[in-house]
């Protein structure tokens, strides 16, 4: 893993395929493949058929809406690892460019972002969340003030890949608290790095709303199809 210093001093280098230039190249950003109507209007997953939801209402309850940058694949998907567990932090930038983008196009706003919170002994292991990094990112991009209060990991939960819908959403729920002022009805922005059926999203959208919140939007960068 690339120490910190290290990240300071190097040029800058494609996060997805390693050439010199920028964090993100032209050629890697013009591979990057945007999720293509018809998305389900509520998770944001790609679907046959336009409708207002594809069956997902019954498991995310507390999470309104859920929109991804990009598909989970190619050059992004190479971007995020190497963001996520080799420490390439600047990416946090690039990345969170792309979700902004998309939150554009699809007029998602909030007040407030938080980040997916990761448990105290995974973050000492990897040394920084990466939601986090992205959030401050969101934050900057979009001048959203600092929320009054953190979303926290109350348990470690062990890792979703490999597990079905009803297996995640059991893992994760009622592993995350709302630590702070009550949120009085306003509506958040939850980012992630990459969402899959949005389990982990809709647990920490049910703390959230525990906690006071309006509607709770899910943004992540990148969108594993299931
Ligand atoms: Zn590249
Ligand atoms: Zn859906």
């Amino acid at each position: 893993m690339r120490s910190r210093l290290v990240d300071l001093v190097l040029p800058p280098r494609c996060g997805g395929c390693r050439r010199v230039g920028s964090w993100l190249c032209g050629d890697c950003r013009s591979h990057i493949r945007r999720l293509e109507e018809p998305l389900c209007r509520r998770c944001g997953a790609e679907v046959e058929s336009a409708r207002s939801d594809c069956g997902c209402r019954s498991r995310l309850r507390s999470l309104t809406r859920l929109r991804s940058a990009a598909a989970y694949e190619g050059p992004l998907e190479a971007a995020l690892q190497r963001f996520k567990y080799y420490g390439w932090r600047r990416l946090a930038g690039p990345l969170a460019l792309l979700m902004a983008e998309r939150m554009v196009v699809e007029g998602v706003a909030a007040p407030w972002a938080v980040a997916v919170p990761l448990h105290s002994s995974r973050l000492r292991q990897r040394g920084f969340n990466q939601s986090e990094l992205l959030v401050r990112e969101i934050r900057r991009l979009l001048s959203l003030s600092t929320p009054p209060g953190m979303l926290v990991r109350t348990r470690a939960t062990p890792p979703q890949v490999g597990h079905d819908r009803r297996w995640r959403l059991d893992n994760v729920r009622d592993a995350f608290e709302w630590r702070g002022a009550a949120l009085g009805g306003r509506s958040m922005l939850l980012i992630d790095d990459v969402a899959t059926t949005g389990a982990t999203l809709e647990a920490c959208a049910a703390a959230l709303r525990a906690g006071g919140s309006g509607s709770v939007m899910g943004v992540s960068v990148a969108r594993v199809n299931v």
